[in-house]
């Protein structure tokens, strides 16, 4: 690729309203154009990245034995109706209608589709197991979009869906997903931890979310480093942050497994969804034998606008039942005050309280809106410093032992996938039977296994990142080496070497772009340093009077000097 024929337009400042580095370096790199909230354009540079991620999804799902086909983006709302989530599925679901009226959907996921394919396709046991997957566009009307491509409108998913005689069978293709997902992600250079997770609205009963490790992660992730447990906090299973107040009078917060007396009740209240606003809850028990009495804390993350509307009782579901803590309170329960108070501290303002049984807090909290508590309008970043929760979480969390030994940790992370075994959910909705061995219908087996493939590329870069700009990992690079000649158009050696050189490393298979624009050398350098490019080779002539090169990997401080002759095996 020649830079002067391709499409580079980099902006120095990134929109105002994007608020985390993904989304403004890739503006600012022009791989992405909004045209809408939460929909964009891939442009050039951003779509050779997705390419290239979509490419070892592929190559993957294949070898797992996934076979590639590719379901319609809209519709027919019947066969949502079918599964029941024409209704469950709420707004997030977008729903249109044909010219006579019918009504259609943007596929926000292909469950039933998939089934319906089964259904027809499918007579006999000797046809399973079997796993469909896509890449296709996805639709989902996110409440708050933003971040860029981690939380858009219309984002592309590699979703698959497996097809098994039994449910031991399913459970197979479920770990060969699993363990075709370790090996994508590892292939895509990044950073992740597969964990424990809830279903959520795709529904059935096993899970794993695949956690790509960054500060502006919007799930918390608590592990284990000794004995490999890690789960979603957001999960029913996953140890519940229980603040206690220690023997010497401390704040510290303990993990309770669901099967701690009482627990299941306090596990549960934690499986709602935590919200926007509400990053956290902290449940305060006395440390006696039984759990009888438990004091909730509502670490509500927000800044003092939404402070106030609280006071107000603006904020719908937390009007009855709760106030604020005292100060009094708060030293009694966690026995320091508020400054000191570790995970609510950070968050301003402290919390909200009631001091009522489990089962009454339970009651209440199922009666809040189906997303939690909202508060709109706050301003990460601004009116909150997102990741001090984690860090402070982390310092009470940490070192705290695990009841199956060893000691805790929570870490933000990025949802990237997620696979499901969905048992007979959708097979019997949609009555996908086939004939089993011994010649009588029997009901298919599902799992569901999706990937965010746009998702991984704002993730990647969280992951990966200067204050000079993105730095990618070698398989998603838009470009795996950017050659820049300096001062081309005044001298032919320069001009000569690079051309060489370009064009040995595209006969060696190399994802190579020359930056033959006639640009001032700080210019080129800045530009390519923002868009992240792994290998920069420059071509000089003051270093061609010595017979090198500069060769400097992206996450290298210095260049090193490389011969004109060695260069191509060098970079290779
Ligand atoms: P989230 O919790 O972030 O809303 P989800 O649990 O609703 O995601 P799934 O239904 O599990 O998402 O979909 C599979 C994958 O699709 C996710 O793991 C994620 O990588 C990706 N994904 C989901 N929603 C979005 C979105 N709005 N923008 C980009 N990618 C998304
Ligand atoms: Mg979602
Ligand atoms: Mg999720
Ligand atoms: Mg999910």
């Amino acid at each position: 690729m020649r830079a002067s024929k391709y499409h580079i337009n980099t902006l120095k400042e990134a929109p105002a309203e994007a608020e985390v580095t993904s989304h403004q370096l890739m503006t600012r790199a022009g791989m992405i154009r909004k045209i809408a909230g939460g929909i964009y354009t891939y442009m050039p540079l951003g779509l050779r990245v997705l390419k290239k991620i979509e490419a070892i999804v592929r190559e993957e799902m294949d070898r797992a034995g996934a076979v590639e086909l590719l379901m319609p983006l809209v519709q027919p709302a019947e066969l949502w109706e079918e599964s029941g989530r024409w209704t469950a599925y709420g707004p997030e679901l977008l729903r249109i209608k044909d010219r006579h009226q019918r009504d259609f959907v943007l596929q926000p996921t292909s469950e039933e589709v998939i089934t319906d394919i089964a259904r027809n396709e499918i007579q006999s046991w000797r046809q399973l197991p079997v796993n469909f997957y896509h890449i296709q566009t996805k639709f989902r009307d996110e409440r708050r979009p933003r971040f860029g491509l981690m939380r858009g409108r219309e984002f592309t998913m590699k979703d698959a869906y497996s097809f098994d005689r039994s449910e031991e069978a399913a459970q197979a293709s479920y770990d060969n997903m699993y363990d075709a997902y370790m090996k994508i992600f590892t292939r895509l250079g990044l950073e992740f931890r597969a964990v424990a997770a809830d279903t959520g609205s795709i529904g059935g009963s096993r899970s794993h979310e695949f956690q790509v490790i960054a500060n502006t992660g919007e799930d918390l992730i608590v592990y284990n480093p000794q004995s490999q447990y890690a789960a979603n906090i957001e999960l029913a299973d996953a140890p519940c942050l229980i603040a206690t107040r220690s023997p010497a009078g401390k704040a510290m917060a303990k993990v309770a497994t669901p099967n701690m007396t009482k627990c299941e009740e306090v596990a549960a209240l934690l499986k709602r969804p935590l919200s926007d606003t509400v990053k956290a809850v902290v449940l305060a028990v006395e440390p006696t034998e039984e759990i009888k009495t438990v004091q909730i804390f509502v670490l509500l993350v927000r800044g003092d606008h939404e402070l106030n509307e609280v006071k107000a009782g603006k904020l719908p579901g937390l009007n009855q039942g709760f106030r604020f803590a005292t100060d009094d309170e708060i030293k009694r329960t966690f026995g320091c005050s508020p400054g000191s108070l570790g995970p609510v501290a950070p968050v301003g303002p402290v919390t909200i309280i009631a001091d009522k049984t489990v089962a009454n807090m339970h009651d209440f909290i199922c009666g809040a809106n189906e997303d939690g508590f909202h508060l709109d309008g706050v301003n990460w970043g601004r009116d909150l410093p997102e990741p001090d929760l984690v860090t402070d979480l982390r310092n009470v969390v940490a070192g705290d032992l695990d009841p199956n030994g060893g000691t805790l940790n929570i870490q933000r992370g990025i949802e990237v996938g997620h696979i499901f075994f969905l048992g007979d959910k959708y097979s019997k909705a949609l009555n996908a039977t086939f004939l089993d061995t011994d010649g009588k219908p029997a009901i298919m087996q599902m799992g569901c296994y999706g990937i965010g493939i746009s998702r991984i590329a704002a993730a990647a870069i969280e992951q990966n990142h200067d204050d000079r700009g993105m730095i990618w990992p070698e398989a998603i690079a838009p470009f795996q080496v950017v050659i820049c000649p300096l001062n081309a158009h005044k001298s032919e050696t320069v001009r000569n070497t690079a051309e060489q050189l370009y064009q040995d490393l595209i006969s060696y298979g190399a994802d190579v772009i020359i930056d033959d624009r006639d640009i001032r050398p700080g210019v080129m350098f800045a530009e390519w340093e923002l868009i992240g490019v792994p290998v920069r080779v420059t071509v000089g002539d003051r270093g061609l009077k010595e017979g090198v090169v500069e060769i400097q990997h992206r996450r290298q401080p210095e260049a090193e000097k490389i011969t004109v002759a060695q260069a191509t095996d060098f970079v290779l």
